[in-house]
C-alpha cells in the first residue's frame, strides 16, 4: 500500500504548519534566529482567518488613560473564570506591551490618537484597578486590525529567509517509537503529490475548529486540522467543552460584528427597546464578558423579548453614535451590516444573535509553546519535538472564557515564545535522526482509506449532521439531557464516517478529498467537545449548565483532557490549573465570585 505513493522528502530544522498570525510570527521568528524553517499552509498566508479579526489587540499601554499589565493579568484570570494558568497569563500580559511596540515597528498601521499614539478602545471585561474602572486597552487599526497585522507579519516573513509551501495540506504528524514528533506528511493540493517534511520540531498553528458548528463567525477553513492530527497521534486535547459564543453575529448570516462596536458606544436592545444589559451586569453593562452577554441575550429571547417576526434575535443599536465616528472607527462594520443584514447603521439597528466564535480548548501547551501531556502521573510532561500556538493551542491563557482582543495578542506573544524556545534548544543544521521505514505508514493508511472511501454518505451530509447537532446540543445553555442526547448523536455521526463517500478519486485539486480530511478532523473535535461538556457537571465561563448552575471549585477547578481514538472511543483525564506566577511581580489571584 505505502509503496504505491511516491513521496518527496524535505529536511528543515523547523516546520510550522499554518500561516495565520501565530504561524507567521513563529515562522519569521525562527528564521530570524537562524533556524532553517519551512511554513506549510493550506491557504495563501494572507487568506488565513486572522485576516478577518476586527476589533483589536490588547496591551496595557495606557495611551488613553491609566493602565497597568497587572490589571490586564487580573482581568484575564477573572475572564477565564479562574481556569487559566496564571504563570502563562502573567507571561502574556507582561509581554503584551513590548509585543505591540514590536508590531508597530514592524509596520502595523495602527489608528492614532490626536498626539500620535496608538489608539485604544474599551473591550469587554477589561478594567483598571482590579475591576473598578474601565480600561481602554484594545489597540486597533480601525476595525480591520487582523488584516493590518497579518499583512505586516507576512511582509516580515518575506524579509527573513523562511521557505513557504503554499496550498500544501498537512495530513498527519510523523511520530517515532519514543513518542517524539519528527515531521509531517503533507499533500501538495495543486500537484497532487505527497511530501514528507522532516524536522527537529513541528509547530502546529492551524487555528480553531469553529466549523464543527452550523453557525459560526470563522472561515470555512477553520476545521481544526492540528487538533485532528494530534488526536490521531494519540494525544489528548484540553478544555474542549469551552466554546465561545460571540454575542453579536449577524442574524442569519453569522458574520461577526466586533465587540469594538459596543466599545465605541453601541447598545444591545430587546423588543421593548430596553438596554437590558443594565439588569444583568450593572457595572460593565454591554461590555460585560462575552459569555455573560451571550447568556443574557439568550434569556431575553427565551422570555419573549426577542426582536423580529419570530422574536428570535436582538438589536444592536448604533443610531445614537456620530456618523463621522462610525465612518472613521467602524467602516468595515457599516459595510458588513449593509451587505449581510441590509441595514444602514446610522439609521437602523443591526439584527444579531450569539454565534460560535472561538475555541478556548485545544492542544495543551506550556507558555513556551511546547505541547504537554499527562504522562506517568506528570501533568506537564513535554512531548518532544511538538509545539502548538494560536487558537489551535490551549496554553491556557483563556481558561473557560477568552476576553476579546486577547487572541491576537496570544498569537504574537506565543509565536515569538516558541521561536525563542527552539532557538535555545535546537542547533541549526544538527543531523536528523534516522526515521523508521514505516514512519509514514499510519498517515498513508489514512490517506488511502479516505481517498478510496466508497460508502453511501457524501461528506457534506455527515458534516451537516454534525454541525446541526453541535449547534443544538452543545449550545450557549446546556443540560445533562441535551448533552447526553448530543453525545449519542455525535457518536453515531462519528461512526457514520466509516460509510463516507468520496466521489473524486484523483489527486490533483481534489476538494472532495480535502474536505473529507477536514471533516475527519472536525468529527474528532466535535466528539471531544461534547463528551467533555457532558462530563463537566458545573457552570464555568462559556460552559453554562442549567442542571449545575454554579461553579464548583472543589470538584472542577481543573483542566479536562479528552482522547479520541480513530474508532471514536473517548477517554477523559485532568491536569491541575497552574495557581502560581513566574515571579513576585504579581500575586496569584485566588478564585472568587465573578460579577461584572
Ligand atoms: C471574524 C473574526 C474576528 C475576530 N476578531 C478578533 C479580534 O478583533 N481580536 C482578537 O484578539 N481576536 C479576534 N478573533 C479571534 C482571532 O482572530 C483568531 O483566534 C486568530 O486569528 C487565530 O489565528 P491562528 O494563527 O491561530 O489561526 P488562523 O488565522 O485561523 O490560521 C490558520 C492557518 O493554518 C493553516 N492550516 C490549517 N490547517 C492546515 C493544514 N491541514 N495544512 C496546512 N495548513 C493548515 C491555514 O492555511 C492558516 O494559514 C476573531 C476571529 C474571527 C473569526
Amino acid at each position: 500500500m505505502s509503496t504505491a505513493y511516491k513521496i518527496t522528502e524535505h529536511k528543515y530544522d523547523m516546520i510550522v504548519v499554518g500561516a495565520g498570525g501565530a504561524g507567521l510570527r513563529a515562522t519569521f521568528g525562527l528564521a530570524a534566529k537562524g533556524l532553517q524553517t519551512a511554513c506549510i499552509t493550506k491557504v495563501f498566508p494572507t487568506r488565513s482567518h486572522t485576516v478577518a479579526a476586527q476589533g483589536g489587540i490588547s496591551a496595557a499601554l495606557g495611551n488613553m488613560g491609566e493602565d497597568d499589565w497587572r490589571y490586564h493579568f487580573y482581568d484575564t484570570i477573572k475572564g477565564s473564570d479562574w481556569l487559566g494558568d496564571q504563570d502563562a497569563i502573567q507571561y502574556m500580559c507582561r509581554e503584551a506591551v513590548p509585543a505591540i511596540i514590536e508590531l508597530e515597528h514592524q509596520g502595523v498601521p495602527f489608528s492614532r490618537t490626536e498626539d500620535g499614539k496608538i489608539y485604544q478602545r474599551p473591550f469587554g471585561g477589561m478594567t483598571t484597578h482590579y475591576g473598578k474602572g474601565t480600561a481602554q486597552r484594545t489597540c486597533a487599526a480601525a476595525d480591520r486590525t487582523g488584516h493590518a497585522m497579518l499583512h505586516t507579519l507576512y511582509q516580515q516573513s518575506l524579509k527573513h529567509d523562511a521557505r513557504f509551501f503554499v496550498e500544501y495540506f498537512a495530513l498527519d504528524l510523523i511520530m517515532d517509537e519514543e513518542g517524539a514528533c519528527r515531521g509531517v506528511l503533507a499533500l501538495d493540493m495543486a500537484e497532487g503529490t505527497l511530501h514528507l517534511f522532516r524536522a527537529h520540531g513541528v509547530v502546529l498553528a492551524t487555528g480553531g475548529y469553529g466549523r464543527a458548528y452550523f453557525s459560526c463567525t470563522s472561515a470555512h477553513t477553520c476545521t481544526g486540522d492540528g487538533g485532528g492530527m494530534a488526536l490521531r497521534a494519540g494525544l489528548g486535547l484540553q478544555d474542549m467543552e469551552f466554546v465561545q459564543f460571540h454575542p453579536t453575529g449577524i442574524y442569519g448570516a453569522g458574520c461577526l460584528i466586533t465587540e469594538g462596536v459596543r466599545g465605541e458606544g453601541g447598545i444591545l436592545r430587546n423588543s421593548e427597546g430596553e438596554r437590558f444589559m443594565e439588569r444583568y451586569a450593572p457595572n460593565a453593562k454591554d461590555l460585560a464578558s462575552r459569555d455573560v452577554v451571550s447568556r443574557s441575550m439568550t434569556i431575553e429571547i427565551r422570555e419573549g423579548r426577542g426582536v423580529g417576526d419570530r422574536k428570535d434575535h436582538i438589536h444592536l443599536d448604533l443610531t445614537h453614535l456620530d456618523p463621522n465616528d462610525i465612518h472613521e472607527k467602524l467602516p468595515g462594520i457599516a459595510e458588513t451590516a449593509k451587505i449581510f443584514a441590509g441595514v444602514d447603521v446610522t439609521r437602523q439597528p443591526i439584527p444579531v444573535l450569539p454565534t460560535v466564535h472561538y475555541n478556548m480548548g485545544g492542544i495543551p501547551t506550556n507558555y513556551h509553546g511546547e505541547v504537554v501531556q499527562l504522562h506517568d502521573g506528570d501533568p506537564d510532561a513535554v512531548v518532544p519535538g511538538l509545539y502548538a500556538i494560536g487558537e489551535a493551542a490551549c496554553v491556557s491563557v483563556h481558561g473557560a472564557n477568552r476576553l476579546g482582543s486577547n487572541s491576537l495578542l496570544d498569537l504574537v506573544v506565543f509565536g515569538r515564545a516558541v521561536a525563542d524556545r527552539c532557538a535555545a534548544t535546537i542547533r541549526t543544521g544538527q543531523s536528523h535522526k534516522r526515521l523508521a521505514d514505516d514512519a509514514c505508514d499510519r498517515g498513508l493508511a489514512n490517506l488511502d482509506r479516505v481517498r478510496n472511501a466508497n460508502g453511501d454518505t457524501p461528506t457534506a451530509v455527515i458534516r451537516d449532521n454534525m454541525q446541526r447537532t453541535m449547534q443544538e446540543d452543545a449550545a450557549v445553555f446546556r443540560t445533562g439531557e441535551t448533552l447526553a442526547a448530543g453525545v449519542k448523536k455525535i457518536r453515531e455521526i462519528h461512526a457514520s464516517f466509516a460509510d463516507v463517500k468520496v466521489s473524486d478519486r484523483s489527486m490533483v485539486w481534489n476538494s472532495d478529498l480535502v474536505e473529507t480530511f477536514e471533516l475527519q478532523n472536525l468529527l474528532g473535535q466535535a466528539l471531544a467537545t461534547i463528551v467533555s461538556a457532558e462530563n463537566r457537571t458545573e457552570s464555568r465561563g462559556a460552559h453554562a449548565r442549567e442542571d449545575f448552575g454554579d461553579r464548583d471549585d472543589t470538584e472542577w477547578h481543573k483542566h479536562s483532557l479528552c482522547w479520541v481514538s480513530d474508532e471514536g472511543e473517548t477517554h477523559i483525564g485532568y491536569r491541575p490549573v497552574h495557581m502560581y506566577t513566574l515571579d513576585d511581580e504579581v500575586e496569584v489571584v485566588p478564585p472568587k465570585a465573578r460579577v461584572y
